[in-house]
């Protein structure tokens, strides 16, 4: 009887770390963004600085739900790799793509676009960029409510 109770307990143990590791980030979640780029709460990591040798910017981004960039342009453009959650991403002139955990979205070069939460939902992401110096964010206008509510 008290090995049934401890090899349940020894089961129990485990299946509470791996479920403690499925809630923790991958990367450090990182400080709150005070840049006035986005709208809601917004985390920030450098996970890479570009320098003259590897000229590749990587970073962690985690958006609170609801939360959303603005309107924007990377002239050589961005990947972005979603590690958790739901979110948005619009291209001008097209639809909200709703994107989950494990989507890879390429923003191309030169094309306004935003990315961010969807309303109920944490969204987190890797977001990776080259040629640093000609690659600076074009920051353009908010997000409309009309433009984030047209998800059905
Ligand atoms: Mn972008």
């Amino acid at each position: 009887m008290k090995k049934i109770l401890l090899v349940t307990l020894v089961l129990l143990a485990g299946l509470s770390i791996r479920v403690a590791a499925q809630n923790t980030p991958i990367f450090p979640k990182g400080e709150i963004a005070t840049i006035n780029n986005h709208t809601g709460t917004v985390w920030l990591t450098e996970l890479n600085k570009p320098d003259s040798i590897i000229d590749i910017a990587v970073a962690n981004a985690t958006f609170a739900p609801g939360a959303k960039l603005d309107w924007h342009i990377h002239p050589a453009g961005q990947i972005l790799m979603i590690t958790d959650g739901t979110g948005y991403y619009q291209e001008k002139g097209k639809a909200i793509q709703v994107v989950h955990k494990g989507d890879i979205v390429k923003c191309a070069p030169g094309i306004a676009h935003w990315h961010g939460a969807s309303p109920k939902s944490s969204f987190t992401y890797v977001a990776v960029s080259t040629n640093s110096a000609k690659n600076k964010t074009v920051w353009l206008q908010r997000v409309t409510d009309a433009e984030y509510n047209t998800v059905k």
